[in-house]
């Protein structure tokens, strides 16, 4: 059997310049290796080898007429990753940042994370670096069809199924949508995030935030803990963000910070839910920056071009995008108490940092675990359309609970130490990679 060095070198040159794809395939095989070791049958049968190839990948030209009659030309990306136990299934990310290998370590990524839901989810990823920042309503709805009318022919409702990321949500779902329905002529549940009104279900919008916290109530119970009373840093202040915030302040925790790319916001006393209700209006209606919280609200202070991880407190949400912890922040969160690390974004803790967190022993989950919350929602979301039915929100709610406590329950089962200590990170990774890899013995070679 090969090293983790000698799989990663392949690896890196099979895929050149992919750095974030290489970041997330190392931190899993670093996990899966000795497991491998103890359960040849993997080795043998090279689930590893592949599974960091796609089944497909789809890349397309995106051409669209903006408000001032110019043409531009956007890039589109379907990561069809592994459909070994059940239909791709993964979000849409429109941002200027994204390429290949940034949609790649997010498809791979969610392969374990849909295994880790216990739904039957395959896993994958798409997106364009097209910014909807800055757009009018009808320049986002012309690059939403354009980039439809390419998409469309390779997701259906058992197929793939893609739902929102960065800069894709409700709005963006729902242009998505009616030009997937006019394409096709059928109404089905190709996307998930959908409106309620025509096939969404509730608490999806809410999940991925709600899920998150659920999930650091059950890594805090590990240390007769609770959230209550607890101080909170959140970075970002999109979809994850705030419904974190949501629930943190229902759950009676004291949330500080909130950010956006150009810098953080600081409430030494707190977050109120009318600063909440502020924010949704500011950033899901208005569109507007982060820093207008000091210009329209009482208590604020802004700091420009840093993140959060400054400010002490027990548990840290990042709930931005990838790699917004490095090592220094993680040396700073530990210096100041942090006990907790509850990952909203996907991967945003480099490996240097992970390391960090370990060694000084507090609880740390990795994304993949910690918000599948919205993953899990989106399956419950494609359950009630294939039934045509709709359950309340307490029903979403209680299913969704329960799914986080069942991946708390794998990750401990998988990655409790000699010593006590809950190595989270092993713990799912071996978790997603069992269940995906015996699916992929029983089908063959394919
Ligand atoms: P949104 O687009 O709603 O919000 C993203 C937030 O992060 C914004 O505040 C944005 O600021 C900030 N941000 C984005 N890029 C950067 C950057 N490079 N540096 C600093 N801040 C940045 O996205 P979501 O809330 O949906 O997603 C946030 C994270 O959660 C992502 O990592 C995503 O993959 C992950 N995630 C999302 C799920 C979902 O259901 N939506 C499910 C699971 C994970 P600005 O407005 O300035 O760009």
């Amino acid at each position: 059997m090969k090293s983790v060095k000698e799989f990663m070198a392949d690896v890196v040159r099979k895929n050149p310049g992919e750095v974030e794809f290489h970041q997330a395939v190392k931190e899993v095989a670093e996990s899966v290796f000795p497991f491998l070791q103890k359960h040849p049958k993997y080795a043998k049968e090279k689930i590893l080898e592949r599974m960091v190839v796609p089944e497909r990948v789809v890349i397309f030209r995106v051409p669209w007429i903006d408000d001032n009659q110019e043409i531009q030309i956007n890039t589109g990306y379907r990561i069809e990753m592994s459909s070994a136990i059940g239909p791709y299934k993964g979000g849409l990310r429109f941002h200027p940042s994204v390429n290949l290998g940034i949609l790649k370590f997010l498809a791979f990524e969610q392969v374990y994370k849909n295994s880790l839901t216990t739904l039957p989810l395959g896993g994958g990823k798409g997106g364009s670096d097209f910014d909807p920042k800055g757009k009018s309503d009808r320049e986002v709805m012309k690059f939403c069809q354009s980039f439809m009318t390419e998409l469309f022919r390779h997701i259906g409702e058992n197929t793939d199924v893609p739902a929102g990321d960065i800069g894709v949500g409700s709005r963006e779902i729902g242009f998505l949508f009616g030009q997937y329905k006019r394409l096709k002529n059928e109404f089905t549940g190709v996307l998930t995030g959908k409106g309620i009104n025509w096939g969404g279900s509730l608490i999806r919008p809410e999940a991925t935030g709600y899920g998150c916290v659920y999930f650091v109530q059950e890594m805090l119970k590990t240390r007769k803990q609770s959230i209550k009373g607890k101080v909170c840093t959140v970075s970002g202040s999109g979809n994850v963000a705030q419904y974190t915030v949501e629930k943190l302040l229902e759950l009676g925790a004291k949330v500080v910070t909130l950010s956006d790319s150009n810098g953080y916001v600081y409430k030494e006393k707190g977050l109120t839910s009318d600063d909440l209700k502020f924010v949704f209006e500011l950033k899901n209606v208005r569109r507007g920056r982060i820093k207008e919280c000091v210009e329209k609200l009482k208590g604020f202070k802004y700091v420009e071009g840093k993140r959060p991880w400054e400010v002490p407190c027990d548990i840290a949400f990042p709930s931005a995008t990838q790699n917004e912890i490095d090592a220094s922040d993680a040396k700073t969160l530990v210096k100041n108490g942090c006990m907790c690390i509850g990952e909203g974004a996907n991967m945003p803790t480099v490996p240097e940092a992970v390391k960090v967190f370990q060694k000084a022993k507090i609880l740390y989950a990795p994304g993949k675990a910690a918000n599948a919350g919205g993953v899990s929602t989106s399956g419950l979301e494609m359950s009630q359309n294939s039934i045509r039915t709709a359950w309340t929100r307490e029903e979403v709610d209680e299913k969704l609970r329960q799914i986080k406590v069942n991946i708390h329950e794998s990750c401990v089962k998988y990655g409790k130490q000699k010593d006590g200590y809950i190595n989270y990170v092993d713990g799912a990774n071996i978790a997603g990679f069992v269940k995906v890899a015996d699916a992929m013995i029983d089908q063959g070679v394919v």
